[in-house]
């Protein structure tokens, strides 16, 4: 039997664990991780025409893993870390991906509690069992998951560069090279660094958050928000970049919470789809960087 895994979404936060549950489970595993041309067609051709571009990426991961695999694994993320909800896309990704795909070959469709220890492998044991792994097995490679998901470090903080930025948005967008069309390249042919969301401690989020008047629960409010506004306080960066999706519903609420606390700050905000024209995107860029100067 083998095993799709698709790279898109949260796979690169999850990363670490991913990789080392399905290798130490000894099961046959191909990945689709390197978003391009390709996968976007299949996307575009697999997907609803209304979803954000992230989706449409996932769907095409999905669809080129389905000519050669018999199962494909498309998680259905209920929660984060903190217990801070997710973009309800992701509790019905199982369901979306079937209706888009019109394939229902799929595994490890169990809600996923990230912030719920037990939950998580409770769910996790019930999928291994339907494919004939043991539970003492399961239990070993999710051990060794969860030790090496704690060990990685992620996120970026560049400061061997004139300018520095908050590089808002989600993670699917901003380690998406193909996505953003290498946007951190772009940033630092432009002598632009940038720091993201995972530099900033959750003590100091917290606290950028204490201002407001109801404490906000869902994660990418909270991942964006808040190190945006604790960055501005302690002086650390000179601009903001929010790389958002077209038509995301979470995003159109965040981007105006941040800009009604900016006044004249620096912030640019780039919608990308599968339309976004480059010649346009680098000019912007181009442009920001003279208002950074
Ligand atoms: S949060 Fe926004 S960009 Fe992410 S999947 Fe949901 S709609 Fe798409």
């Amino acid at each position: 039997m083998k095993i799709g895994i698709p790279g898109g979404l949260l796979f690169h936060k999850y990363e670490p664990f991913i990789r080392t549950f399905f290798n130490e489970m000894e099961l046959d595993v191909e990945y689709s991780v390197k978003s391009s041309k390709e996968i976007l067609d299949l996307g575009i051709r697999n997907c609803v025409d209304e979803a954000c571009l992230p989706m449409k990426l996932f769907h095409g991961h999905t669809a080129k893993l389905q000519k050669t695999c018999d199962y494909t694994v498309i998680p259905r993320i209920m929660k984060c870390e903190f217990g801070e909800s997710i973009c309800p896309k992701f509790q019905g990704l199982p369901e979306l991906v079937s209706g888009g795909t019109g394939r229902s070959n799929q595994i490890f469709t169990e809600p996923i509690y990230m912030n719920d220890q037990r939950k998580l492998k409770k769910a996790l044991k019930k999928s291994s069992r339907l494919i004939g792994v043991s539970d003492k097995k399961m239990e070993k490679a999710f051990s060794s998951a969860m030790e090496n998901q704690r060990n990685t470090s992620f996120g970026l903080n560049e400061n061997n560069y004139r300018h520095k930025i908050f590089l808002a948005g989600h993670p699917y967008n901003i380690y998406d090279s193909f996505a953003n069309m290498n946007l951190l390249q772009k940033l630092h042919n432009l002598d632009v660094g940038v720091i993201t969301e995972e530099s900033v401690s959750r003590y100091e989020k917290m606290e950028a958050l204490s201002g407001l008047i109801k404490r906000p629960y869902w994660l990418f409010f909270i991942n964006n928000f808040a190190p945006a506004m604790a960055l501005i306080k302690k002086k650390e960066i000179n601009g903001i970049i929010y790389i958002s999706s077209f038509c995301c519903g979470t995003d159109s609420i965040i981007i105006e919470m941040i800009k009604n606390r900016l006044g004249s700050f620096p912030l640019l905000v780039l919608k990308i789809d599968e339309q976004t024209g480059e010649a346009g995107y680098n000019t912007r860029l181009e442009a920001f960087r003279e208002v950074l100067k």
